[in-house]
């Protein structure tokens, strides 16, 4: 589904992402776990188009997406997760989940011919993803009144609806509380049921080993392994990358 060959990407003299190579199976969970700094969120950001690669490639089932545009990206196919929120606070909780599907080609179709202008559909679509997450009560009101796991949510389940190939999640769970942990992790064992193709970071060991089918571990913004969970879980490089962050 994704290939990423080489990839680099210097700060100054910071390596933040050092000649990166890996894939990500479609209908999998990959999970790109390491220590802080380790240029998880900047390879993310390189995948979807914020940051422009100083070396390498990126393929999207076979399409290089190297240096296009955010919303090109996008379009192709890539939804994406940011590790801050990007709700909009004034607008309602339904309006920010009814920007999933406000995607730029949807927008060329309706005013060309009208179509897809959906709203009554799109707004189903939206309550029952509400509903899904217990939040259908808070459609009308204002995003700001919702608590961080609950912004959690509307972000997960907005990237969720806008039509996709690849599902990327930065940090999902940071900073929410136990409670909303579960039903974000329910969130995820969903996907995993739906065989949606997922690229997660997640700081937690734990919680990420649980959840994904493929590990792919990142020290100094170089791979240092690659694997199912219970190979990662007895891999002496990645013991002493976490024993030594
Ligand atoms: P992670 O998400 O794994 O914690 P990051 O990708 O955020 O790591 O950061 C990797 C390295 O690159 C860190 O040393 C960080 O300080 C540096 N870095 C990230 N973004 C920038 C930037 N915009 N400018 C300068 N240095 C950056
Ligand atoms: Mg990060």
């Amino acid at each position: 589904m994704l290939r990423v060959n080489n990839l680099s990407k210097h700060f100054g003299g910071v390596k933040a992402v050092n000649d990166c190579s890996f894939s990500v199976k479609k209908g999998k969970i990959t999970a790109l776990i390491g220590p802080n700094g380790s240029g998880k969120s900047t390879l993310f950001n390189l995948i979807s188009g914020v940051l422009v690669p100083d070396k390498g490639s990126i393929l999207l089932e076979g399409k290089e997406i190297t240096k296009k545009s955010v919303e090109m990206i996008s379009e192709m196919g890539v939804s994406r997760l940011f590790q801050q929120s990007r709700l909009f606070n004034n607008i309602s909780v339904l309006d920010n989940l009814l920007l999933a599907f406000d995607t730029p080609s949807k927008n060329f179709w309706i005013s060309f011919f009208g179509l897809y202008n959906d709203k009554k559909k799109n707004t189903a679509i939206a309550m029952d993803a509400l509903k899904a997450v217990g939040l259908e009560a808070k459609a009308n009101s204002h995003a700001r009144g919702l608590s961080f796991g609950q912004k959690r949510l509307i972000e997960i389940s907005r990237a969720m609806l806008k039509p996709h190939k690849l599902l990327m999640l930065d940090e999902p769970v940071a900073g929410v509380t136990p409670a909303m942990r579960d039903k974000i992790s329910q969130m995820l064992l969903e996907m995993k049921k739906k065989r949606e193709t997922v690229l997660l970071i997640e700081h937690d060991m734990n919680f990420t080993l649980k959840i994904a089918d493929e590990v792919i571990v990142l020290d100094e913004g170089k791979v240092i392994a690659q694997g199912t969970p219970k190979e990662i879980r007895k891999n002496p490089k990645v013991l002493e990358a976490y024993l030594g962050d």
